[in-house]
């Protein structure tokens, strides 16, 4: 993709703090080129079949970022399961935050691509909206060297949020970057943010909240039992986004929660599967794996009959296998307390 030529490349991640490190670059009068990077641990279901970069330029967005000029390219992460970034959720140089959350080695990724991405525009440097102590893994002082060290990014990355706190970076000692014009902000509270998104007219933005599972207790439970279990995979990582996984025999058995999740469990992953769905009342849909034996089948069985819309009853289930059905068996639910010893 021909991309145009700008000052800075903004690590953005749709929240607030980096929305307001490119409102800040972008008054003082330089082009910034927002990189989003489309990885597969947000919410929803991560279609990496149409791998390539959307360029958004300003003018077609709908919101205040069309004032500030902010143009906005959203990059699919990671390519293949052989890439760097893949390699490094699950076999992190630096550990694991509080969950299954890298940070520091998916950080290092980006500041890597968007280092590349910074010399094919011919950027100066780049910028992130993180905030000295605000997340106490990542935006540690240290931290934040040893990223920089590591992407060998050192003096290239301006964070005008708390830059005031840090060593001016190379586009501040030049003068492209007016640090005078820059942040001092430091810790967990938001209030300053909150404050200065007030004073930039910055009304619509998303809460707090973390766009990546990896940070969710669950979905990091999920994603340590399947790394034990030698079965993460890309096509794993969106599996683990849907339904109650059971772990019994060593075998995965998936199970939705919702008719949302029956939908997509059954249009994205059943193919691949042993899918069983009820037929003698409502409920949900199970997967388990092609390789499994018939005890299994039948455990699944019960499990998915634990959560069919009438409990007590027997419930004749069908079972489909690479899209063909198998059989149909009549299951009891099992109780419980013994369903929940499994749950992962
Ligand atoms: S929260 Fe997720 S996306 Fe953000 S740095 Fe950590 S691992 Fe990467």
């Amino acid at each position: 993709m021909q991309l145009g030529n700008y000052d800075i490349v903004l690590l953005y991640s749709g929240g607030l703090d980096s929305l307001l490190a490119g409102a800040i670059l972008a008054k003082q009068n330089l082009d910034v080129l927002a990189v989003k990077f489309i990885h597969p641990f947000s919410p929803g279901l991560w279609d990496n079949r149409n791998n390539s970069p959307e360029f958004i330029h300003h003018t077609d967005l709908s919101d205040w970022r069309a004032s500030v000029g902010l143009d906005i390219i959203k990059i699919p992460i990671p390519d293949s399961e052989n890439d760097e970034y893949f390699r490094r959720i699950i076999n992190p140089r630096y550990g694991y935050g509080s969950n299954a959350n890298p940070c520091l080695d998916c950080k290092i990724c980006f500041m890597k691509r968007a280092v590349k991405i910074a010399s094919q525009v011919n950027a100066s440097g780049i910028a992130t909206g993180e905030v000295l102590g605000q997340r106490p893994f990542s935006q540690r002082r240290q931290a934040i060297q040893l990223i920089e060290r590591d992407a060998k990014v050192e003096k290239k990355v301006v964070r005008p949020l708390c830059a005031k706190h840090l060593p001016p970076s190379e586009m501040e000692n030049s003068g492209l970057i007016d640090r005078e014009k820059l942040y001092d902000f430091s810790g967990r509270g938001r209030f300053a943010q909150m404050q200065l998104a007030e004073k930039l007219g910055i009304r619509d933005y998303p809460s707090p909240a973390s766009g990546c599972l990896l940070t969710d207790p669950g979905y990091s439970r999920r994603f340590f039992d399947a790394l034990e279990h030698n079965e993460f995979s890309l096509h794993t990582s969106q599996l683990l986004k849907f339904g109650r996984h059971f772990r019994f025999q060593g075998t995965r058995i998936v199970v939705g929660r919702n008719e949302v999740e029956n939908n997509i469990l059954q249009k994205h992953f059943s193919s691949q599967k042993i899918m069983l769905e009820p037929i003698s009342t409502k409920g949900p849909i199970a997967l388990v794996e092609l390789s499994s034996d018939d005890e299994i089948v039948k455990i699944a069985a019960e499990i998915l009959a634990r959560y069919c819309k009438e409990k007590d009853k027997k419930v004749e289930i069908r079972i489909t296998q690479c899209d063909k059905i198998k059989c149909n068996i009549i299951v009891s639910p099992a109780k419980p307390q013994w369903v929940e010893k499994y749950l992962v």
